[in-house]
């Protein structure tokens, strides 16, 4: 299976049934599994047996699609969770706790700097914000003892910047910490982090995975390459007092964290999916492929557009080369830079929103990554409260547009574009 290129593991991997299974992936809307013993069942308690015991925990369902995201992303197991930030959430608590600390990209989504600067600072974790133009020795001062990892995402929303992967991780691994990124923007068809020394990988499946707007849900991958017995993970490397002393990285070996964040954070926090969900999500695996393809080329065709057209400012866009992430967008998105772009409507705020509201094809959501067309003014919506000053600081000014192509034709889409820059 690990052979086959990934539009083939976008169907294939996962679910494989046997002489007369159904075909598709069922739906295991169950709580609990029935076992003959309980005995059995103490030793799955005890995590020397393998099987589900618990929906929380575990499920048929989720199993199946937890193999196929892993697959994709070529790691040794995934777990799937209710949502993108219960991912972040988890990844970054499976190896951190009060006292300690983490090094943070600051462009990334606006919902995980919410997590990281206000909810884990209360809980007392300190997340250290890095800019992409600092250097290794400005953010090497910032790291200590207690620095558990570094984090960064692919392609970040809403900023469009490219995280340089090779570096980040050389840097993580110089101080023997994991390198944790944030793949949702991306995806494995467009970006495989584990190829560029990324140990975890985390996703939004709301986004394009599912690709329909249908489930929100998230997932954490891990590549089973970091060795925690180098750096200094106890919580890895040493018994857990609440599965009898089991060490992780001795019973599961390259599978230690994520053995460890499925047995004891899922178990303890429950940010479990649905059985149905988790199914919809599936749905939108198989054709992931397909999706991000048609996304990235209609989403190059439309930024080419708004470039030449002279009544757009600026078009943010990795995939164009007067883009300054051009560069490092053809080293790790070779083949497609995605479907969100953002511009600026010449004449502010007040263009911009004239500009959205008179979108017919395009709908106004809080949403990206849909196979829709979709588009989104941040300075009137999700940074509402921020001046025009301060908005200007955040790298968001007012006449900002945050458009995510869809997959229909590309000349509907900039024929919609044309007649809303008309009516300004
Ligand atoms: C949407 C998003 C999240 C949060 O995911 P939810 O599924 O909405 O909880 C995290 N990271 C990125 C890059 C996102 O776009």
């Amino acid at each position: 299976m690990s052979n086959y290129k990934i539009d083939t593991l976008c169907l294939q991997a996962g679910y494989k049934p046997e002489n007369g299974q159904p075909r598709v992936l069922p739906i295991y809307q169950s709580t609990t599994y029935k076992y003959d013993s309980s005995e059995h069942l103490g030793k799955l308690f005890d995590l020397e047996a393998p099987g589900h015991m618990y929906t929380r925990i575990s499920n048929p369902t989720f199993e199946a699609v937890e193999e196929k995201i892993s697959a994709l992303e070529g790691g040794v197991g995934a777990m799937l969770t209710s949502s993108g930030q219960a991912a972040s959430l988890m990844a970054v608590l499976n190896i951190t706790s009060a006292g300690q600390n983490i090094i943070s990209l600051s462009s990334i989504y606006g919902g995980t700097i919410n997590l990281f600067a206000v909810t884990l600072k209360r809980i007392g974790i300190d997340v250290r914000f890095v800019t992409p133009d600092m250097t290794d020795e400005e953010i090497e001062a910032l790291m200590d003892e207690n620095t558990r990892m570094i984090f960064g995402e692919t392609i970040a929303n809403p900023a469009l910047t490219v995280l340089d992967m090779e570096r980040y991780s050389a840097l993580a691994h110089r101080h023997n910490v994991p390198m944790v990124v944030d793949n949702t923007f991306a995806t494995p068809v467009l970006c495989r982090p584990f190829e560029y020394g990324v140990d975890i990988v985390t996703h939004s499946t709301t986004k394009y995975m599912d690709g329909h707007a249908t489930v929100v849900g998230g997932c954490i991958v891990d590549s089973g390459n970091f060795d925690w017995s180098k750096g200094n993970f106890p919580e890895l490397t040493t018994p857990d007092e609440s599965y009898h002393g089991v060490v992780y990285t001795e019973n599961f070996g390259k599978a230690a964290y994520i053995t460890k964040a499925r047995v004891q954070l899922m178990r303890d926090f429950g940010s479990t999916p649905s059985p149905m969900s988790v199914f919809l999500l599936d749905h939108g695996l198989t054709t992931l492929a397909l999706r991000m393809e048609r996304h990235s080329a209609n989403a190059l065709k439309v930024a080419q557009f708004l470039e030449s057209d002279d009544r757009i400012e600026s078009v943010s866009y990795p995939g164009l080369e007067s883009d300054s992430q051009h560069a490092l967008a053809q080293k790790y998105l070779p083949k497609g830079c995605s479907g969100v772009i953002s511009f600026e409507v010449k004449g502010g705020r007040d263009a911009a929103m004239k500009f959205m509201d008179s979108m017919q094809l395009a709908a106004i959501v809080v949403h990206v990554a849909d196979a829709r067309t979709c588009v989104l003014h941040p300075a009137s919506t999700t940074h509402r409260q921020l001046t025009d000053k301060q908005l200007v600081e955040a790298g968001i000014s007012a006449g900002l547009v945050r458009l995510s192509v869809g997959i229909e034709n590309v000349e509907d889409i900039i024929a919609d574009i044309k007649q809303a820059l008309e009516k300004i």
